[in-house]
This record gives structure tokens, C-alpha cells and sequence, in this order.
């Protein structure tokens, strides 16, 4: 209880007006900058190693390639730069490369210093992504050299899969369309650089009263594992079960499917235009994308007289993990976290859930859901590397589970004090 009682401290609350909605910014113990740093956009353009007949490209939504450089006959350079720094170690890259006769490339990738490679290599062929396979892939120290086959037709090689902000409109179109009449769907604002800022508010009946779930994604641009399982999780609220039938009568979801447009299309390793972690923003709301969010949110929640009652923010890092808080007794629903591990362990073959518990001290969504809203926040982190098959699996039966779950609360079982 002291335990407790200590964090409850930083928990203050204060109340902030942004136009007719008074929002409240939430403490916490450690706060962090977040007004707008200057960042250094690439140059788009397409690059021409003469003598080599190469060409590279970084002229498309998601690219990142700030230099491509001769070194030898057989080999180029590719320099790949962050928006701004300080920033974490999640080294983007994303570009076209070509050739006018059919030839072998070796590419050595070149980060800033103290940044190593982190995403396996990835091609998109015949219409679908695949990784290099890792006798093509060379690591000395921490530089990696990766050898491709080129030729006229551009070859796209990647950290990761690209999801532009189009690729995320053109996926949550499709899923929604003929389900116009529980799913709404809205732009809830602009990005700092004016990309549509897209919310799904899915619920069955009234909406008064109904306990908010909310999704978030793509808060870090690069991290589209966490996306994917998002998608997984989205896709089984969405797919006409009784489960899910019964679950959207009694309680309503909010998903932001892309909540950093900017990024994702300009190719960020991290930030958003403005040159700041979203993920730190979710204090005072310096940030546009971030402002705006909690200003819908907040809005929902007092017109429609409910609360959130769970926020699971999909990240990618290293491995599977869920970044929990610690405090449970008083959350919303103090069993959940419990009763939904237990419940993907039992129902996801050969799976322990990796939990990480601690309470949010810096500005994060997981402690906004807590200090703010008294809601269970969880951050729902997909391993960069993680099987992309095995990720549908975890994300189709982390919303099967929880549904399962919170059809069986009783309203009067869900702390409202
Ligand atoms: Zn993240």
C-alpha cells in the first residue's frame, strides 16, 4: 500500500482547455522535453553510380537512404542516417537498387556512430516481402554487408516490411467496408506535416456508457511487428463471432492504426516531424499527433458519460514482451492482466508470455492509461524477428482472450471509484 501510495504522488492531475475540451495533462516522475527539435530530411533523389551502372532510389513513402557511394567494383556504400539524435538504436533503411545489366552488388551499410545494424535484410519479390538469406549477409564487427542479384527492375530492400500511410488506409478500408454500421470511422486531426491522423470507433448499439478499450500503433514508425499483430487483433474484433458480437454490445473500441504518419512515410527510425518520440509526448501533449488524441479520447469519455478501462500500445522490440505496470488494485479491472496471460499460455501452443512490470516513471501511453485514467495499460511489444505467422497467431488470440474476459465482467465488477 505505501508502495502505492508513493507512486500516486506523481499521479497529479491538472486540467488543461484545448478549445471546448478540458484535458487532463498527467504527471510524471520523470518528465521529458518534448518540445519540437529540427530534424534532417533526406534528400530524394535517385542515385547514379556511373562507372557501375547502378542506380538507387529513395523516392517513396517509407524510404530511407541518405547516401549511396562507390567503394569498389563490386561493392557500394549505403549510408543511412537518423532524422535527428540523441535517438534509440533502431536502425531504418529502406531503398530501390538497379542496374542496367544483370550483375552481382555487395552493399555495406554505414550507420552514425554507436548505432549498429538491427533488422534482418528484407526483399520485396513477386509481390510479397522475404529475408535475405543469411549466406548473403556478411557481419564484421557490427558492419553488415549484404549481396544482392540486380537488374533493370528495381529491387526494394528493407528493415522491415513497408506499411506507408497508404498501405495502412488501404488495409483498414478494406477491413471496414461493409461494416459501416458498428464501425465509424473518422480523422480525428492532422500530423504536424498534415498526413490525416485516422481513428476506427467500433461499438454495437448505444454508445453511452459503453467502457472504452484503445488501440494504439505506429507510434515508432519502423515498428511493424507490433503493427501487424495490431492488425491480427483489430481483424478478430471485426470478424462477426458471437464473441465479438457480444463484446462490441457492451464495450467499444478506439484504434489508431497509424498514430505517426510523418514518420512512417518519411522513413523515421523513431520520431515524429517534429524531431520528438511520440511515446514521451503523453504528459503535457506537446506534440500534435499526441494532442489531438487525447483531445478526441477525452471527448468520447465525457460526452458518452464512460471511461477507458484498457490501452495496449503495439511496439516492436527485440523480443515478445508486455510491458506491464505494476499497479493492479487500483485499476478498472485488477484480475485482468492475470486472467488474460493465463489465458494466451493456455491457448497459444508452446507460448510463455514475457512479462516486464514496472511503473511508467517517464511519459509513455502505458502510464497515461494508468495515472490518467486508472485503466489497465499494457505495452504490446512484437519481436522484430518474430515469424510473421506466429505473430497473426498471437494477435488473433490476444483479442479472442480478452474478449473472452471482459464478457464475463460484470458491470458491477469493473472499479469505477
Ligand atoms: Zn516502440
Amino acid at each position: 500500500m505505501k508502495l502505492i501510495t508513493n507512486q500516486l504522488i506523481i499521479a497529479l492531475l491538472f486540467s488543461i482547455c484545448y478549445g471546448c475540451v478540458s484535458v487532463n495533462k498527467v504527471a510524471f516522475k520523470i518528465p521529458v522535453d518534448t518540445r519540437s527539435n529540427n530534424i534532417q530530411l533526406q534528400d530524394r533523389k535517385t542515385f547514379f553510380i556511373d562507372d557501375l551502372g547502378v542506380y538507387a532510389s529513395n523516392q517513396f513513402d517509407g524510404a530511407r537512404l541518405n547516401d549511396f557511394q562507390k567503394i569498389n567494383d563490386s561493392t557500394v556504400q549505403v549510408i543511412v542516417n537518423p532524422e535527428n539524435q540523441p535517438i534509440n538504436k533502431s536502425a531504418y533503411y529502406a531503398f530501390k537498387v538497379w542496374s542496367e545489366k544483370e550483375r552481382l552488388l555487395y552493399l555495406k551499410f554505414q550507420y552514425p556512430k554507436g548505432h549498429k545494424h538491427r533488422y534482418q535484410p528484407k526483399l520485396y519479390k513477386d509481390n510479397k516481402w522475404e529475408l535475405i538469406d543469411t549466406v548473403n549477409v556478411y557481419k564484421q564487427d557490427s558492419i553488415v554487408t549484404v549481396k544482392v542479384q540486380i537488374e533493370k527492375k528495381p529491387l526494394t530492400i528493407a528493415a522491415q516490411e513497408i506499411q506507408s500511410s497508404t498501405d495502412v488506409k488501404n488495409w483498414y478500408t478494406a477491413l471496414i467496408k461493409g461494416k459501416e454500421a458498428y464501425v465509424h470511422f473518422k480523422n480525428f486531426g492532422k500530423s504536424a506535416l498534415g498526413r490525416d491522423l485516422p481513428v476506427l470507433d467500433i461499438y454495437k448499439g448505444n454508445k453511452k456508457e459503453k467502457p472504452i478499450i484503445v488501440l494504439l500503433t505506429r507510434q515508432h514508425p519502423p515498428e511493424v511487428t507490433g503493427y501487424f499483430a495490431f492488425q491480427e487483433f483489430l481483424k478478430a474484433i471485426l470478424n462477426e463471432s458471437s464473441l465479438s458480437h457480444d463484446f462490441l454490445n457492451k464495450y467499444r473500441v478506439l484504434a489508431f492504426p497509424i498514430m505517426n504518419p510523418d514518420g512512417v512515410d518519411l522513413g523515421h527510425w523513431r520520431h515524429n516531424a517534429q524531431g520528438i518520440d511520440l511515446n514521451r509526448d503523453w504528459s503535457v501533449y506537446r506534440q500534435p499527433e499526441i494532442r489531438q488524441a487525447v483531445k478526441y479520447i477525452t471527448k468520447q469519455i465525457k460526452k458518452d458519460k464512460t471511461k477507458i478501462i484498457l490501452g495496449l500500445d503495439f511496439h516492436s522490440t527485440y523480443e515478445d514482451v508486455f510491458y506491464t505496470n505494476k499497479i493492479r488494485e487500483k485499476t478498472t479491472m485488477p484480475q485482468f492482466i492475470e486472467s488474460w496471460f493465463t489465458a494466451l499460455e493456455a491457448n497459444i501452443p508452446d507460448y510463455n508470455v514475457n512479462e516486464s512490470s514496472a511503473n511508467s516513471t517517464r511519459p509513455v501511453s502505458k502510464g497515461w492509461f494508468l495515472y490518467g485514467h486508472d485503466a489497465v495499460g499494457i505495452t504490446y511489444e512484437i519481436g522484430d524477428a518474430t515469424p510473421r505467422e506466429r505473430i497473426k497467431e498471437i494477435g488473433k488470440t490476444s483479442a479472442v482472450q480478452m474478449m473472452k474476459i471482459l464478457n464475463n465482467y460484470k458491470p458491477n465488477s469493473i472499479n469505477y471509484d
